[in-house]
C-alpha cells in the first residue's frame, strides 16, 4: 500500500512516498513553502521519482504550517505528531525530537511508539528558528548551507547578546566592522540559536536518544553548539528535512491499516 505525506513549511514543500509503513520510495523537497507552487512541485517530483500512478496512492496526508492549503490531501495532521512519527521512523530509540525550522522551534518527548507525549514550541519569536539564520546569512552574502563549515573554522565563537533578530542584526554588523572574523561571528550566530532552542528542550524535559529534524538539522554549528550546551549526542539523519512529510505518509498508512 503507497500513503503520501505533504508537509508544507515556511520555506520548503517536502513530499514523501511509503511503501507499506515502512520503505521510502521517494522523497522530494521544493524550495517554496505556503503560499507558493511549492507544493505541486514537490508532488509533481516526487510522482516522478517514485514512477507511482497517483491513483495507487491509497493516503496522502498534509501537515505543516500550509496542511489546510493542499487541494488534494485526504486528511491532515499536526506538524508535532508528524514530526514525532517521522523521527521515531528514523530512529527507533529516540525519545526527544528537536525540531528547528523556518519559523519555529520545537521540542517533542515521545513514548516508545513514536508517540507524542508532550511538547514545548517556540512559534512567536524568529530567534532560535531557521529564519534567524537565513537572516544573519543574507548580512554575511552567505548562503544558509556554509554557516555549519564556517562555524567549525571558528576560534572562538563571537558573544551575540540581543534577544531580538533586529537587534542581533546590528550586532553582527558592529563585530564584522570591529574586524571580528567571519567564523566567529558565524559560530556565535549558530550558538545564539542554540541556546534558545536548549532552553526549550530544559523545558521539555532531555530524555535520550535526542534526534535533531527540520532543515536546521543540516546545520553542524547548530548542531554543536546544542551538544555542547546539552551535553548529550544528537543523531540526525539526511532525511530530518523530511520527518514530517514522513511522518505524515506514516500516519496515512496506519489509518488505512487499521
Ligand atoms: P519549514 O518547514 O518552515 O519550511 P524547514 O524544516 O524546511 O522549515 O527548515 C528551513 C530552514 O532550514 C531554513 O530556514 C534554513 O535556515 C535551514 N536550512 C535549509 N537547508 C539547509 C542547509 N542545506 N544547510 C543548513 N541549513 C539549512
Amino acid at each position: 500500500m503507497i500513503t503520501l505525506g505533504m508537509d508544507i513549511g515556511s520555506t520548503t514543500s517536502k513530499c514523501v512516498l511509503l511503501k507499506d509503513g515502512v520503505e521510502i520510495v521517494a522523497c522530494a523537497l521544493a524550495p517554496a513553502g505556503i503560499g507558493t507552487d511549492g507544493p505541486v512541485q514537490a508532488y509533481r517530483e516526487v510522482l516522478l521519482r517514485g514512477g507511482v500512478p497517483e491513483r495507487e496512492i491509497r493516503r496522502k496526508m498534509a501537515t505543516g504550517y500550509g496542511r489546510k492549503c493542499w487541494p488534494p490531501a485526504d486528511g491532515e495532521l499536526s506538524e508535532l505528531t508528524a514530526h514525532a512519527l517521522g523521527c521515531h521512523f528514523l530512529l527507533r530509540s529516540a525519545r526527544t525530537v528537536i525540531d528547528i525550522g523556518g519559523q519555529d522551534a520545537k521540542v517533542v518527548s515521545l513514548d516508545a511508539q513514536g508517540r507524542m507525549a508532550s511538547f514545548v514550541m517556540n512559534d512567536k519569536c524568529a530567534a532560535g528558528t531557521g529564519r534567524f539564520l537565513d537572516v544573519m546569512a543574507g548580512i554575511l552574502k552567505r548562503d544558509v548551507d556554509e554557516l555549519g563549515g564556517l562555524a567549525a573554522q571558528a576560534a572562538a565563537p563571537a558573544a551575540i547578546s540581543s534577544t531580538c533578530t533586529v537587534f542581533a542584526e546590528s550586532e553582527v554588523i558592529s563585530q564584522l566592522a570591529n574586524g571580528v572574523p567571519v567564523p566567529d561571528v558565524v559560530a556565535g550566530i549558530c550558538k545564539s540559536v542554540a541556546v534558545r532552542v536548549a532552553a526549550l528542550a530544559r523545558r521539555a524535559g532531555v530524555k535520550e536518544a535526542v534526534f535533531m529534524s527540520g532543515g536546521v538539522a543540516q546545520n553542524a554549528g547548530v548542531r554543536k553548539a546544542l551538544e555542547d550546551d546539552l551535553g548529550v549526542t544528537l543523531h540526525t539523519s539526511e532525511l530530518s528535512q523530511l520527518a514530517g512529510a514522513l511522518g505524515a505518509a506514516v500516519y496515512g498508512f496506519q489509518k488505512m491499516s487499521k
